[in-house]
């Protein structure tokens, strides 16, 4: 990642740039201050996996050390070690499953991580004791979603055996709910109640944690002292959730490669699977599947070129697929928005998700790594990642 020590344009940084994401650090600024305003006291604990849900974990971390974060939450320890690698300074919990041959690695690199067994816990102990350092632990209760963690009993009974070990620190208790933006959330009510029965023998655990983006905007009970957000800091609000007046962050972007006629009869992409019906013109756009743009969009989706929303044909290739501008005037390097607003157009991930079935935690977590990651504020970009 690059700190550009003199701010440039966004329209220059990408005139030559085939595709990019452009992150809006405002807005995510915005976000994280509307949710620290929500929960009031309590820690907010983004949550930064899968490359910081496709905005690039690097330039995301830059943004929210710069905003005073504490604490952020990744679900592997690979993701832990490669931010460390660079440079991130905040503490990070590992919400998911470790091994013991882990454990030097976690203690180098100070990383919190979620115990699971007393062999992760021993083996945590005994190489804090080797480093002279302390090894912070956290504790899953699994109250329902039958995934990662522990019933309640063998959660409190981990939890009290870890109090014991020499160099080990129980530092959080958390859980994590399975119907948090569905209509009916009533099964939250239960977890909460299983929750409890283990918070109160663990009382003397400093970081309690439960929810997520929807739950920490729908259930004040379930706030405790932390909240583990991830969507919503991204701006995107859960089904059934309100809106606190967050902002999107993430567009992707790019610029015509080609622009050629079809005429009446012929096909394009592979298959030919789209045929021109009358005589027509297209443009072809240079993000494909590896990028995160799904061949199920092919012949279904749209894409923003001057303002206007513009039919993709065809199907969709690793690298590039094609969009029909018949009766629009495009040239080769026109700007085309496939997430984000252009005019008085916008087009959400949340309806690139829908289009492929999908929702827009996966929209964005599957964004590819080789799409430059520019982070700006108000156009003017201030990081690169990637170019
Ligand atoms: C991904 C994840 C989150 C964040 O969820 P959002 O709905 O994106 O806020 C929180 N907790 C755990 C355990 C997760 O896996």
């Amino acid at each position: 990642m690059q700190v550009l020590t003199a701010p440039r344009p966004l329209a220059e940084v990408t005139s030559a740039l085939n595709h990019w994401i452009e992150v809006d650090i405002d807005a995510m600024e915005a976000n994280f201050r509307t949710l620290q305003g929500v929960v009031g006291a309590s820690e907010v604990i983004p949550v930064v996996k899968a490359n910081a849900y496709g905005h690039g974990a690097a330039g995301v971390l830059r943004i929210l050390e710069g905003a005073g974060v504490y604490r952020v939450a990744v679900a592997w320890l690979s993701e832990a070690l490669a931010l460390r690698e660079q440079g991130v300074r905040c503490q990070i919990v590992v919400l998911e499953h470790i091994f013991p041959a882990q454990a030097p690695d976690v203690v180098r690199f100070r990383i919190a991580v979620t115990a699971h067994s007393r062999e992760v816990v021993d083996a945590l102990g005994a190489e804090a004791v080797r480093q002279s350092s302390v090894a912070n632990v956290h504790i899953k209760v699994d109250t329902g979603l039958h995934r990662f963690g522990l019933g309640v009993s063998d959660a409190m009974d981990l939890a009290e055996y870890a109090r014991t070990v020499p160099g080990v620190f129980v530092q959080g208790l958390w859980t994590h709910m399975a119907n948090a933006d569905e209509v009916d959330d009533s099964f939250s009510d239960e977890q909460e109640a299983m929750f409890h029965s283990a918070l109160r023998r663990l009382s003397w655990i400093p970081v309690v944690h439960a929810a997520n983006s929807a739950t920490l905007l729908r259930r004040e009970g379930l706030r405790f002292n932390a909240v583990r957000t991830g969507i919503a800091l991204y701006g995107i609000i859960p089904e059934n959730t309100p809106d606190p007046g967050l902002q999107p962050v993430l567009s992707l972007k790019a610029r015509v490669a080609r622009v050629s006629v079809v005429e009446a009869g012929e096909g394009v992409s592979y298959g030919l699977a789209w045929r021109a019906p009358v005589d027509s013109l297209v443009a072809l756009v240079p993000v494909g599947y590896a990028d995160g743009w799904r061949r199920s969009l092919g012949n279904r989706g749209t894409v923003l070129i001057g303002g206007r929303r513009c039919r993709m044909v065809g199907r969709v290739c690793m690298d590039q697929f094609i969009v029909d501008i018949t009766g629009l005037s495009v040239t080769e390097g026109d700007e085309v928005v496939l997430i984000g607003s252009q005019g008085n157009e916008s087009q959400t991930a949340e309806e690139v998700a829908e289009l492929t079935g999908t929702i827009a935690w996966e929209t964005l977590a599957g964004l590819g790594s080789r799409v430059p990651r520019l982070y700006h504020r108000g156009g003017m970009v201030e990081l690169v990642d990637g170019l």
